[in-house]
């Protein structure tokens, strides 16, 4: 079938987006799922820092690609072999696809799937396949997903199933910010109630964590940005102080404001200050969990002898430690209870057409989260 999608060709096209253009929407052909693989009709797909890391070049991936990660839709088809899903289902994709049989996968840790990673680095599915192309040239999947499309072939181990009730652009909120920033919080970090929490950074992920925190029992939730505007949001979400990241004693605003350091800080911003920031404010025996994702080249540098002395820990999260088949359905009902207020990061609804001038304002920090709807 022909599909509308968003191909990104060449890497780093300066901003503004609204006028280099690098996505540009075309037609391209989309197979039939192969074996394993489903046909989802995306309905709403988010856009995610991780887009716009590909769109500047700070993480780099293979073109051309139809770009697009966080998303959630309804099955059309299925191919060969799946049997637990059909049409008519609506599901969240996840972007890692887990094979399920893999060292990884067997631990009980499926984010960190060794040929899901594989084939995200190749930009392909699971099967080593790609079902997108434009005029015979292949077209790299972005993570299994490809979703600023109105239509996506993805492996089934790329979906989890949710209740057909659940509006669809919420749904895909749940494939990226909220699996990556409440998991950082409740599995990575596993945050007990009555400790102090610094988040740095306040994009979708990095509210999403506030709102993990104030889930877990926190008592304190200090909000870090360099957005005053997104410290007056975070605070609307349960952040209970406020430190501007720019201020040049950021970090001792955070030790002051927490009695010595907070016992866990996250660093949800991607580059190596906010790292450095968070590690700054972590309290003596307090643990820093970073989920940003800074260019591959970046070095951090830090005094080990704290580690050793303050018995400090330093972790990495990624899909916020998910197992996504347990989590989307965990987070979807604690939305529905009211305990995780994610309708509150959907600020802006747009058309595919438009999807440049969203990275732009995503670029300049507007808004929180903006999901393409398709009709
Ligand atoms: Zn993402
Ligand atoms: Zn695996």
């Amino acid at each position: 079938m022909r599909v509308k999608a968003a191909v990104l060709r060449q890497i780093g096209l300066p901003p503004p987006y609204a006028a280099s253009k690098p996505l540009e929407i075309a037609e391209l052909d989309l197979s039939s799922p192969g074996r394993g693989e489903v046909l989802v009709g995306i309905k709403a797909a988010g856009l995610c820092h991780s887009d716009l890391s590909v769109i500047d070049g700070s993480r780099p991936r293979p073109t051309p690609m139809a770009l697009g990660h966080e998303a959630a839709g309804i099955v059309e088809a299925v191919g060969e072999g799946v049997t637990d899903l059909e049409a008519g289902d609506h599901v969240v994709l996840v972007f890692v696809p887990s094979c399920g049989r893999c060292g990884p996968c067997a631990a009980g840790r499926p984010a960190l799937c060794e040929p899901g990673a594989k084939a995200n680095g190749a930009g392909t599915l699971l099967s080593g396949e790609r079902r997108l192309a434009f005029h015979a040239e292949p077209v790299n999947h972005h993570l299994g997903v490809s979703a600023f499309a109105e239509h996506a072939v993805v492996a089934r181990e790329s979906c989890v199933k949710i209740d057909p009730d659940l509006p669809l652009e919420l749904a895909a909120l749940f494939g990226c910010a909220v699996l990556t920033g409440v998991g950082a919080v409740v599995n990575t970090a596993k945050v007990e109630p009555g400790q102090s929490v610094a988040v740095v950074g306040l994009g979708g992920v990095g509210l999403s964590a506030v709102l993990g925190a104030k889930l877990a029992g926190a008592r304190q939730i200090v909000a870090v940005d360099l957005s005053d505007e997104k410290l007056a949001f975070a605070a609307k979400l349960g952040a209970t102080d406020a430190v501007n990241a720019a201020a040049p004693d950021a970090a001792d605003q955070i030790r002051r404001i927490s009695g010595g350091g907070v016992d866990v800080a996250f660093d949800m911003a991607g580059a190596v200050a906010a790292l450095e920031l968070a590690y700054a404010a972590t309290a003596r025996g307090g643990t820093t969990v970073t989920a940003g994702l800074p260019r591959p080249d970046s070095r951090l540098s830090l005094a080990p002898v704290t580690m050793v002395a303050e018995e400090r820990t330093l972790k990495g999260s990624y899909i916020g430690s998910a197992i996504p088949l347990r989590d989307v359905p965990r987070y979807v009902a604690l939305f529905r209870a009211g305990r995780l207020p994610v309708d509150k990061l959907l600020t802006h609804r747009l058309k595919l057409d438009d999807i440049n001038e969203g990275f732009d304002r995503l670029r300049e920090g507007i808004g929180v989260r903006q999901v393409v709807v398709f009709e």
